[in-house]
């Protein structure tokens, strides 16, 4: 937080006193940044636990063949495609120029929090070896923590939707 910080008009961004405005125009395309990331991240980790889960065996058989583990594939498959198109469709509306806030803090909500679930079911598909650093499952499951935290908690972004839900009640 800056207090009485003089800059020289020439530094001046925008219009006086509008920064707040500027800088909101701004926070969605970090924020689809920030969706588009996690989709990656999300989809490195899955192809590392469904290997995982193909090769090790316990019991006998491959543990992707317990149900316990293969239904946690399916899901986070499903929900790694899920943000995929939700962050698809916002990047799109924003290069047409129409994208809503909304729009913005829907994909950066999903899929920030669909990585969350999804390095977590990995890190539990990879057993203690998930937690151990030789292997990268830990970093990014550690790493998928900032994603609801900055450019807006998940919290906000759901403000964010919610208040436009409500606006268009008259809200
Ligand atoms: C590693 C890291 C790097 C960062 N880099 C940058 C950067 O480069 N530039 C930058 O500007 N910022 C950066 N940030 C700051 C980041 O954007 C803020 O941490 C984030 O916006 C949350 O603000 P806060 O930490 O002040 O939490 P607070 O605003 O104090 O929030 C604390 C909790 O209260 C909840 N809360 C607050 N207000 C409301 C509300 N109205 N309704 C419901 N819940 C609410 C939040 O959701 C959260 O759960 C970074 C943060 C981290 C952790």
């Amino acid at each position: 937080m800056f207090d009485n910080c003089r800059v020289p008009a020439r530094a001046l961004l925008g219009e006086k006193d509008k920064g707040f405005d500027l800088m909101g125009q701004w926070l969605g395309s970090t924020r689809l940044q920030v969706a588009a990331t996690s989709v990656g991240r999300a989809r490195r980790v899955l192809e590392m636990a469904t290997q995982w889960a193909a090769t090790r065996k316990q019991f006998g058989q491959a543990i992707g063949q317990f149900q316990g583990t293969g239904f946690k594939l399916a899901d986070m498959a499903t929900e790694l495609e899920a943000a995929d198109l939700l962050t698809h469709m916002a990047a799109w509306k924003c290069d047409q120029g129409t994208m809503t806030d909304s729009d913005a803090a829907m994909a950066k909500l999903y899929a920030s929090e669909a990585l969350a679930r999804i390095t977590d079911n990995a890190l539990q598909i990879f057993g203690g070896m998930g937690l151990m650093d030789e292997l990268p499952i830990e970093r990014f499951w550690r790493d998928a923590r900032v994603e609801r935290i900055w450019d807006g908690t998940s919290e906000i972004q759901r403000l964010i939707i919610s208040r436009a839900m409500l606006r268009e009640h008259g809200a």
